[in-house]
């Protein structure tokens, strides 16, 4: 935006709530004052993760800004379309310059499981949307969409040494395959769908070590028709490598036929993603 001269740059002050502070860095961090610890936390975990994506994926770091949103600010946060999203849910939008990352003061319940590990992966996972979409990117089945900000998340932790294991333990058993999930399932069945991706993804590092997903992002990057089910686990078993389908098709979390018509189609159509 701006390069050409023809689009007009939203001013930060703009966009960003009446009163909030700036915590500059590679991510700078707008917040309110009465949050201003847990914006140094939140930045904490975006510089770990900046860097880190950076060298994993070879690529230069996107600019970008973080937002963490007082509660009683949620309706005022950016976003794409008119009307707020659900309360408590990250998302990551393109509507500012730079684009932003929000993240609201309190992470929704149906954030699970809660440990140590939640919020850091929380921010890595939109960290890594906002790497991936630097360049546009065709539509793919959900599973592949968010299989990659999950992988890219577990191997921030593996880096930085945040152990998985222990919050993996704690995620419910899901019920279903990946590629058993529907798109409006309810918001307990989206984070189970988001803990299988997380477990996938974590055993795909230690099967294959963390290339895999440097070779995963230029390949969606290249692609340029709309990315089917079948052509999506083709790319996947690709950027794993050597053995990669066959790897693929014996996890359990990847197995079955496609289970659709068994997950709920009653929830809220409040997105984790
Ligand atoms: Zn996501």
């Amino acid at each position: 935006m701006g390069r050409d001269g023809s689009a007009v740059e939203i001013p930060e002050s703009a966009t960003a709530p009446v009163g909030y502070e700036r915590l500059d860095g590679d991510v700078p961090v707008l917040h309110p004052p009465r949050l201003s610890e847990r914006a140094r936390e939140v930045q904490g975990r975006l510089t770990q993760g900046y860097g880190a994506l950076a060298e994993i994926l070879a690529v230069e770091p996107p600019e970008l800004r973080a937002m963490l949103i007082a509660a009683e600010d949620w309706n005022r946060a950016p976003r794409e379309n008119e009307h707020p999203y659900p309360p408590g849910l990250p998302y990551f939008t393109r509507s500012t310059h730079p684009p932003t990352l929000v993240l609201p003061e309190t992470l929704s319940p149906a954030f699970r499981p809660r440990t140590e590990a939640t919020l850091p992966l929380t921010v890595w996972h939109e960290l890594a949307h906002a790497f991936l979409l630097q360049r546009e990117v065709v539509r793919t089945p959900a599973w592949l969409r968010e299989f990659v900000p999950q992988a890219a998340a577990a191997a921030v932790a593996r880096r930085v040494g945040l152990p998985l294991e222990d919050h993996l333990s704690r995620a419910e058993d899901a019920g279903f395959t990946i590629r058993g999930f529907e798109e409006l399932a309810s918001a307990g069945d989206q984070m189970s769908f988001q803990n299988l991706l997380l477990r996938l993804g974590a055993a795909a590092l230690e099967e294959f070590g963390e290339g895999f997903l440097k070779r995963l992002f230029r390949a969606l990057w290249e692609e340029d028709r709309i990315v089917d089910e079948e052509r999506a686990e083709e790319l996947l078993a690709g950027a794993l490598g050597s053995g990669g389908r066959r790897w693929l098709e014996s996890r359990p979390e990847f197995q079955g036929e496609n289970m659709r018509n068994t997950i709920s189609k009653n929830g809220q159509g409040a997105e984790i993603s």
